[in-house]
Formats: structure tokens, sequence, C-alpha cells
């Protein structure tokens, strides 16, 4: 399967995304993932995009459609999480895969707008690992050990900068898609959006 996921910020596209590639056996990238490591390790590109992602806007499209393609090249199963973000990254995206690797589908996680304020103002990152996950871990990273902090992207002002940017950019992604896409109930427990994933993608299989 080639699979594109997407939805608010805090909708949960972290961790569903890796239990899908568990579970299917695909190739997770996560292009927020791939800038955080970047920004933390100090490279060139993290040095050039740090401001950016903590004010909560896009990164440029050709930084971000290079990261992906250059990871993509050997890829058959994949799942994309985080990218693409809007309309210009999602024709790049079909125009590189073209007809023989098309996407299979895009899958949208939904999740009101009040939730994801109360989602990530509990939410906690490492900062050594990039594991994204609730403060409920009693500040201790439950995949490396390392310790748990706020995402440096998630304060308040740049939450509310970054659902703006999801509603007028990504959200746009649902029209295009089109009969590829498939809307996901992400509320409740992590236990039950994933009982939905499962189910609707044991039948696209
Ligand atoms: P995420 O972890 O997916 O919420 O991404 C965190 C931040 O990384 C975003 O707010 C953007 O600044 C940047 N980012 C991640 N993916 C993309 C993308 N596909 N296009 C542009 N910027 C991105």
């Amino acid at each position: 399967m080639r699979l594109v996921l997407f939805g608010p910020p805090g909708s949960g596209k972290g961790t569903q995304a890796a239990r899908i590639c568990s579970r299917f056996g695909l190739v997770h990238l996560s292009t927020g993932n791939i800038l955080r490591e970047e920004i933390s390790a100090g490279t060139e590109l993290g040095l050039r995009v740090g401001g950016i992602v903590r004010s909560g806007a896009l990164v440029s499209d050709g930084i971000v459609n290079e990261l992906v393609f250059s990871r993509l090249d050997s890829a058959e199963g994949f799942l994309l999480d985080g990218y693409p973000r809007n309309l210009m990254q999602a024709r790049r995206l079909d125009e590189y895969l073209g007809p023989r690797r098309r996407l299979s589908s895009a899958l949208l996680l939904e999740v009101p707008d009040a939730e994801v304020v109360r989602r990530l103002s509990s939410r906690a990152f490492c900062s050594a690992c990039g594991f994204t996950g609730s403060v409920s871990h009693g500040g201790v990273c439950p995949s490396c050990g390392g310790p748990l902090s706020a995402r440096p992207d998630d304060g308040e002002e740049v939450v509310r900068r970054r659902l703006a940017e999801y509603r007028s950019s990504t959200a746009p992604l649902a029209a295009f898609y089109g009969d590829r896409l498939h809307r996901i109930d992400g509320t409740g427990t992590e236990q039950e959006v994933w009982v939905r994933m499962e189910n609707l993608l044991r039948g696209l299989e």
C-alpha cells in the first residue's frame, strides 16, 4: 500500500502512522520528525528551517519535496505522515510517483478543533528520539528513556497558527484526493481509533 495520512495538528497522526506501518509493513516517513531531527542535530538544513517550524508556518515546498523524494526512491509500500501539506505538494507528489506507484489512498484523521487544542496543551516531546505523546508518561520517554518536554511548536499562539495553516493549506487536500480519500473518526482513545483504522485498511489491502 502507498498511503498519505493527514489531519489537524494533534489528531494523532504520528501514533497511528507508527501502528499502521508496523502492522502492514510500510516505510514510515514523517516530514515533521525529519525536520525536528535536523533542527536538534543543528545541521545546515536544521538551521535554515528552525525558525519556521517553531513559528508554526510551513517550510518551503522545494525543501520538503526533496526530503521526501530522496527517501522514497526505492520504497514500494510506504505511509507519508504530514506530507503533502498543501495542493502544490500533493500535485508534485502524484507527478513524482507517476502511474506505476500511484497512491492507493489518502487517510484523513478527523478531530474537532476544541479537542485538538486540549490534546496539544498536554502533549510531550522527546528531543533525543523525536517521540511525541501524552505527558502522562511521567516525564520519561517511553521509547528511549530520555527526558520529555513540551514540543517547541506546541505553545498556544503557535498552535493557533498551525490550525489556521491546516485549514487554509492542508484541508483542501480532501477535495483533491476525491475517490482516493477515506475519513477516519480520530476521537476517542488511541486504541479506539486504531480499531477503526485497521478495519478500514484491511478492506483496502
Ligand atoms: P508535524 O510534526 O507534521 O506537525 O510538523 C511540524 C512542522 O514541520 C510544521 O508545523 C511545519 O513547520 C513543518 N512541516 C512538516 N511537514 C511539512 C510539510 N509537508 N510542508 C511544510 N512544512 C512541513
